[in-house]
Formats: structure tokens, C-alpha cells, sequence
């Protein structure tokens, strides 16, 4: 994809044997695959290919009245009154059997989301294993935690996004299940195949039957799930939009909420920066999984006596990305997830185009079939423009100026969201002044991306409230 390389990598693709893709899949309820009620049924497609790779179930509201009936049993009779120290040593096996069939998982992801196997392999797979291990851990220390007497909360609902399939699926069960809950899981219609894989690991690790309950479907099965009367904790990762929906169908019934929504963070690199390193931080900030991140540095600001030195830096490395099969070892960039994702990523870069922002991509050839989209940035971008407010959700990069440290905060606050940021500066003393006056939930030091499951993750404002990760995180699943 470079003509500034002196030299092109060979093909290094990741054997595709060692998943088996079923034909079908039926839904996770009470620790068997059944048929969804009426039969209806998806195709889930690879992104990369268009090739479809899968029939899944679509589960209607009758199953989703089964898949809380059981959750409700498995947490009344069996789970509930378990002890702490045996529960930890189910999501020990968990966590155990997601690391022996680590490479499974990242194949499959790679399949199914068109994320590059070098992230699935080495990011999503081993984090999710680790927010077990980690959860694991407190199952049987809760009454030390400072949470009180604290009891668990029922029956979680929870949602989760086609970003990082498996990952989000660990966040969301891991701290429900070591805080004493039982679970209906719905993963996102596009990627629903890790989340059926895991559902195979709870099996394998005799999980009781109901503890943890995976319903696949479109929006009105997530739908129909936060708003069954029988669940007590709604946890729900997506957009704004559909976040403010839950919110409204919820409000007044009493039911413990967390919601991760969306994002627009501020990556604000001053002239002081390590410049090579603010470089890498800025292309893992957009570019690491497409875009695809809630939390995604999707806005450079970058202060204007060194925004041409950075820029030129910053051509020249995005020059050197490989686009192309998420299965290839080398490759940094995938496909899209969808062609509903494809379509808004192309409205908004056209938007920022008929606002007046240059628009830049490297000489990138894209594959004949699949959901492609290069990695771009836009500069000359006024704050008012819709790629400087929006979240594109892609690896779309629109880059701000600044003159002063007060411009910079006053710049990356401009937002309606509040989730994450990043500062890059040799000063100690200006990365803690910046953190103070930044509102967002997390905000990242000459780093980017960087996630732990004992680090608690959320924001504020239309980013949604609570914590997932660490103490708070294990928190929202407790009635204190
Ligand atoms: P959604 O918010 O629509 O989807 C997130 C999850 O919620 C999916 O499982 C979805 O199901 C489900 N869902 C959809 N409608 C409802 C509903 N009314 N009630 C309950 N659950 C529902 O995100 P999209 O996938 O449509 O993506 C749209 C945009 O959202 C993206 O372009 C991006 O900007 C943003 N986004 C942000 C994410 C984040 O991590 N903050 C993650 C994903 C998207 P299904 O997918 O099957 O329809």
C-alpha cells in the first residue's frame, strides 16, 4: 500500500483450519443451544469478503422471556447462594479455557469482525482472558472490598456493541458473575459468533445451566431484553442514541444502569512532545481497530509550531500502513465491520470535504470485495465542522491547532462527550494541569489506548455513566 517503503512484505497468513464455523447456531438458554421461537434466523457475514459465514438464531420475545426465567432460577437456587470461593473457581476455568483456545478466538474474531488477527491475537483475546482472571480474584473477597454487606443485584441485562466483540462480552460478564449475578447477553447482529464461542467455554467449564444466557438477535432483541420487567441491572455499551432510548424506557423503574456510549476524544499533542512517540500514540489512538473505538483519539490537536513537522511525520507513517486480509499477520489495517458502518463513515468524510477540510489518504489499494475504507486525515478542520462534533466511528482522523495550553483544554472540551483523551508532553507538571481541566473518564499520558481489567473505564456527559474495570466496576453489579 506504499510507494515510500523500499521494500514489501511477503504473505504471512494465520492458518483458518483451526476454527470449526457451524452452519447454524441456536441461542445459549439454560446452558443448551436451543431454536429461536418461530425459527427466524441471520446470516453473519465476513466483512472482509462479503462471504457469509453463518446462519444465527433471532431470538423473539418469547425467548427472551426464557433466557431471564432461567437466569432468575440459576440466581435464586444455584449461583446466588453459592459461596464467593466456588464461583471464583468457575470463572478461573473461564479464564483458563479462553487462553488455551486463544488462537480460536482471534481467528473467528478476525472472521467475523474484520478486525487484523495481529489485534485480536494480541489485544482483545488475552484482555478478555484477563478481565476473567481478574474478576475471578474478588469473587470470594467481596466483604473486604468496602462495599459493605454488599449482596448482588439479580438478573443482568446486557448489550453489547460489534466493536470488540469477546472483549465487551468479558467486561460485561466477568464482574456481574464474580459480584454473584446471573446474565442474558445480547452481542450485536453483525458479530455474534465469539460470544456463541464462549457460550461453548461455559460448557466446557460446567458452568450451572442459566447462570449465563446468550441471546443473538437484531436491535428489538435488545430491546425487549432491558426492557423485561424480570431484570434487575441493565449494562449496555453502543451509541448515544440508543443509550438515551434505554434511558427513557428505564426511567422510574428502579433498575441499577450503566451505560458506555459514545465518544470524540482529544489527542492534544504539545511542542515539547517526544515527537516519534506522539506519532505511534496518534496512529494507535484512530487507527488501532479501524476507528472502531468508543474511545478512539478521533480529534488531533496539536500545537501550531509543530503541527507541519508533525503532519509530515504522521503522512509518511500512515503511508507505510497495511490495509488489506485481517487474517494476514502483517496486516494493521482491516475491513470495516458493515456495510451500514461503511456507508456513515463515507457520509461524514464527504461531509468534512463539502465543509472545507483537506482531505488526505496515502496511495492505498483497496480489495475488489468487502467493506473497505483507507486510513484518512482531514486538516483545516473548524470545530463547528461535523467531523470535528460527530462520532465517525472509522479511521478518520480530523486534525484541530492550538497556541496555548488554555486554547488546547478549551478546544478538547468542545464536545458533548466526556469518555477518554490523551496528552503528549515531556512536563509532568502540564500532563496533571491538562488532566484536571479535561472532562473526560479516562485521559492518557505520552500513551494511548491502554486498558487493564483492575482500571476502571467510563465517562460522563453523553458518554453515559458508570464504571467497568477495577473496584467501581465490580460495584455496579452489587447492591450495597
Ligand atoms: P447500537 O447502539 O445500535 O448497537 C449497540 C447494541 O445495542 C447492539 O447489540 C444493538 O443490536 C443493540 N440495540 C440496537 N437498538 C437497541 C435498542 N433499541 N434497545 C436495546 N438494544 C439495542 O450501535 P450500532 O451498531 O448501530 O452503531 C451505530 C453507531 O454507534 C456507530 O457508528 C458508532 O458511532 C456508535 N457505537 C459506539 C460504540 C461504543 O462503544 N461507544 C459501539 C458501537 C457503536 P444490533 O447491533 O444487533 O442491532
Amino acid at each position: 500500500m506504499t510507494d515510500t517503503v523500499p521494500w514489501e512484505y511477503a504473505p504471512a497468513p494465520q492458518e483458518r483450519g483451526i476454527v470449526t464455523i457451524a452452519p447454524s447456531y441456536g441461542l445459549f438458554v439454560n446452558g443448551e443451544f436451543t431454536p429461536a421461537a418461530g425459527g427466524r434466523t441471520f446470516t453473519t457475514v465476513n466483512p472482509a469478503s462479503e462471504e457469509p459465514l453463518a446462519e444465527v438464531a433471532l431470538a423473539a420475545e418469547a425467548d427472551v422471556n426464557r433466557a431471564v426465567r432461567a437466569a432468575r432460577d440459576a440466581f435464586e437456587h444455584v449461583w446466588g447462594p453459592m459461596p464467593g470461593a466456588r464461583r471464583a473457581k468457575y470463572i478461573y476455568r473461564i479464564a483458563r479455557l479462553i487462553a488455551e483456545r486463544a488462537r480460536e478466538f482471534a481467528v473467528l474474531e478476525s472472521l467475523d469482525n474484520g478486525k487484523p488477527i495481529r489485534e485480536s491475537r494480541d489485544v482483545d483475546v488475552p484482555l478478555a482472558s484477563a478481565h476473567f482472571f481478574y474478576h475471578a480474584g474478588w469473587a470470594d473477597k467481596l466483604e473486604y472490598a468496602g462495599f459493605g454487606r454488599a449482596r448482588p443485584v439479580g438478573v443482568a441485562g446486557q448489550v453489547i456493541p460489534w466493536n470488540f466483540p469477546l472483549l465487551m462480552a468479558a467486561w460485561k460478564l466477568a464482574p456481574a458473575l464474580a459480584a454473584g449475578n446471573t446474565c442474558v447477553l445480547k452481542p450485536a447482529e453483525t458479530t455474534p459468533l465469539t460470544a456463541l464461542l464462549l457460550a461453548e467455554v461455559c460448557q466446557q467449564a460446567e458452568l450451572p445451566p442459566g447462570v449465563v444466557n446468550i441471546i443473538t438477535g437484531a436491535g428489538e432483541t435488545g430491546a425487549a431484553l432491558v426492557a423485561h420487567p424480570g431484570v434487575d441491572k441493565i449494562a449496555f455499551t453502543g451509541s448515544t442514541e440508543v443509550g438515551k432510548e434505554i434511558l427513557r424506557s428505564a426511567a422510574g423503574s428502579g433498575r441499577k444502569l450503566t451505560m458506555e456510549l459514545g465518544g470524540k476524544a482529544a489527542n492534544v499533542v504539545f511542542e515539547d512532545a517526544p515527537l516519534e512517540g506522539a506519532v505511534e500514540g496518534i496512529v494507535n489512538g484512530i487507527f488501532f481497530n479501524q476507528g472502531h473505538v468508543c474511545c478512539a483519539g478521533s480529534r488531533l490537536l496539536v500545537q501550531e509550531s509543530v503541527a507541519d513537522m508533525l503532519l509530515d511525520r504522521l503522512r509518511r507513517r500512515l503511508a507505510a500502513l497495511r490495509l488489506g486480509d485481517p487474517l494476514d499477520k502483517n496486516t494493521d489495517i482491516g475491513a470495516i465491520n458493515s456495510r451500514q458502518q461503511l456507508d456513515k463513515i463515507r457520509e461524514l468524510s464527504a461531509a468534512g470535504e463539502t465543509e472545507g477540510a483537506e482531505r488526505w489518504s496515502p496511495p492505498c489499494q483497496l480489495p475488489d470485495r468487502g467493506y473497505w475504507f483507507p486510513p484518512t486525515l482531514f486538516t483545516g478542520v473548524s470545530q463547528s465542522s461535523r467531523i470535528a462534533r460527530e462520532e465517525i466511528f472509522g479511521p478518520v482522523l480530523s486534525v484541530l491547532t492550538f497556541r496555548t495550553p488554555e486554547e488546547a483544554v478549551a478546544k478538547a472540551n468542545n464536545t458533548p462527550y466526556g469518555l477518554s483523551a490523551g496528552v503528549w508532553t515531556e512536563k509532568g507538571s502540564r500532563i496533571l494541569w491538562l488532566a484536571q481541566r479535561m472532562r473526560a473518564g479516562v485521559v492518557w499520558a505520552n500513551t494511548y489506548n491502554r486498558f487493564d481489567p483492575a482500571s476502571p473505564f467510563g465517562g460522563y456527559r453523553e458518554s453515559g455513566f458508570g464504571r467497568e474495570g477495577g473496584r467501581q466496576g465490580l460495584g455496579a453489579y452489587l447492591d450495597a
